[in-house]
């Protein structure tokens, strides 16, 4: 990717969020850990950016650290030019595991409750939004079933849903299809696209899987471990994939796999 490129979208899209030379650690009983060292990107509104890169690179320590709930011990993460320094309603986290959803609530009384609870949404209005949101991923005749009768997909459109409906400036999501079978993961990743076609948010998606960064990206980072520390960036344009079986989506992840384990580069595909 030539810089040249970097520039011109710079100049197009809104800066939403900035992430300045940020250090993220943690301080063991035993020792201190370095997740992320001296790490800078921007964040454009309407942007798919993704963390791509090995397990124990720092990726979840990143959004960790954008939700709020980890100070960075150096550099600073700006939000619409604000510093963070607390959780907001203004970035929504997806994880990867199944049990996000309050079990003793319904589908839709998981969705309402997570807007009613900021103090920010009247329950009725709440319920309006929470059904809208719940019928855009598929759940219309599942709103009043409990967590514990859902499939780890359907879970998962919950967590989305509940995540899309408080209309957050930033979608945080890590490894949200991790834990799905192949097929189901691969649903869902479609879903996810068309939703950002539907409704055009800006997320902040963490994989660990070349593929799933190729799919879902309009922007890659590619992260590397001890410390954690970003490599390079790929743009994907979307035009370029027809689907995983190409030639040319091969290559490409193979160049990605070389970068991350071998040397460094920027280039674009
Ligand atoms: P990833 O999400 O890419 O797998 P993490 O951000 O979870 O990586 O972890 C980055 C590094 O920070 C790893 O070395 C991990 O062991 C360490 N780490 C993560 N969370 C903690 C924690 N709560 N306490 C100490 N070390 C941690
Ligand atoms: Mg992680």
């Amino acid at each position: 990717m030539s810089i040249a490129s970097i520039d011109s979208t710079a100049e197009q899209k809104k800066v939403i969020l900035s992430v300045e030379d940020v250090t993220l650690e943690y301080l063991t009983q035993a020792h201190l850990v370095t997740a992320i060292v001296h790490t800078s990107f921007k964040l454009f509104a309407g942007d798919r950016l993704v963390l791509l890169g090995p397990s124990g690179c720092g990726k979840s320590s990143l959004l960790k650290a954008v939700a709020g709930h980890l100070k960075p011990t150096a550099g600073r993460i700006l939000l619409n030019g604000k510093q963070i320094r607390s959780a907001g309603p203004d970035r929504v986290m997806v994880f990867q595991e199944f049990d996000q959803l309050l079990p003793w609530k319904t589908v839709l009384g998981n969705v309402v409750f997570a807007l009613t609870a900021s103090g920010n949404m009247k329950r009725k209005e709440a319920e309006l939004a929470a059904t809208h949101y719940l019928h855009k991923v598929g759940l219309n005749g599942f709103l009043h079933a409990y967590p514990h009768t859902l499939s780890g997909g359907m879970k998962q459109r919950v967590a989305i849903a509940r995540c899309l409906a408080m209309r957050p400036e930033i979608i945080l999501m890590d490894e949200p299809f991790a834990g799905l079978d192949a097929l189901t993961r691969q649903k869902m990743q479609d879903e996810l696209l068309e939703l950002w076609r539907d409704i055009g948010f800006t997320m902040l998606f963490v994989t660990h899987s070349i593929s799933e960064a190729l799919l879902l990206g309009n922007r890659i980072l590619l992260v590397s471990p001890h410390p954690g520390q970003i490599r390079a960036e790929v743009t994907v344009d979307p035009n370029t994939f027809g689907s995983e079986g190409d030639t040319r989506f091969r290559e490409i992840s193979e160049r990605i796999h070389n970068t991350l384990f071998r040397d460094i580069a920027d280039y674009s595909i």
